[in-house]
């Protein structure tokens, strides 16, 4: 074992404070939820809410984090701006990014992605079978060649990302939809990975697979020795 991986858990927490099921489904929210499997599994774990001031998301909480976690969905646009580029430097600093579900949507996401990031969508409990498709991939390490959410919202493509660098995982709908549910991207020196499941009103994020992914992934994106890089002006190596 190598040194503790710290990870941030960012979650909008408004459904599971305003609706009654969903808070059911998570009843200290979906961060603690996500928070609990990952300290299971021998993470170091914090998290951080909208309703926190800056978010939660100060300059000292991000310089402290290997890799964040998001979750957000009906108020992307109450995300203050200033956070956002702190988080996109980070993330170009090498911090590592796992953007959940409705988070396609994120300022950050799209910030970073640099397209709309549209997709497809209907809530009709369809049954969900995510393929691994890329096997030798780390993030897809201790699972099966599939497995099934009996019940989620379906997204559908076409999603409107950039070409990946990766697809670990593609989705099939009963709906009869097809969706690259797990992409990976690297932005500067940090390393970026898009998970679909995780719809506020399923018990998705306590299920053992869909756990096993996000804490291979933590594991994937967690920054390495990677070199220093400086921008602008530079002396020749070499005199002429
Ligand atoms: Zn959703």
């Amino acid at each position: 074992m190598g040194e503790v991986t710290k990870v941030t858990i960012w979650n909008e927490f408004r459904h599971e404070r305003e609706n009654e099921h969903i808070a059911s489904v998570y009843p200290n929210g979906i961060h603690q939820a996500l928070s609990d499997a990952l300290k299971g599994r021998g993470f170091v774990t914090r998290t951080a809410t909208l309703d926190e001031p800056s978010h939660g998301l100060t300059d000292d909480v991000l310089n402290d984090t290997d890799v964040l976690i998001w979750w957000g969905h009906k108020a992307h646009h109450e995300v203050q701006d200033e956070v956002v580029e702190r988080v996109v430097k980070r993330v170009w600093q090498g911090m590592g990014l796992i953007v959940l579900h409705s988070g396609h949507f994120s300022k950050v996401f799209k910030r970073l992605m640099g397209t709309s990031c549209d997709l497809r969508w209907r809530e009709e409990d369809e049954k969900e079978r995510l393929w691994v498709v890329n096997p030798a991939h780390p993030i897809a390490e201790g699972l099966p060649a599939y497995f099934e959410l009996p019940q989620e919202e379906t997204y559908g493509e076409h999603f409107d990302i950039p070409t990946p660098d990766e697809i670990v995982f593609v989705s099939w709908f009963s709906g009869g939809d097809v969706f690259r549910s797990g992409c990976t991207y690297t932005r500067g020196k940090g390393k970026i990975f898009y998970f679909r499941p995780g719809h506020e009103t399923y018990p998705t994020y306590h299920d053992s697979n869909v756990q096993q992914v996000i804490s291979n992934a933590v594991r994937w994106a967690k920054p390495g020795q990677s070199p220093e890089i400086s921008y602008g002006h530079s002396q020749a190596l070499e005199s002429k």
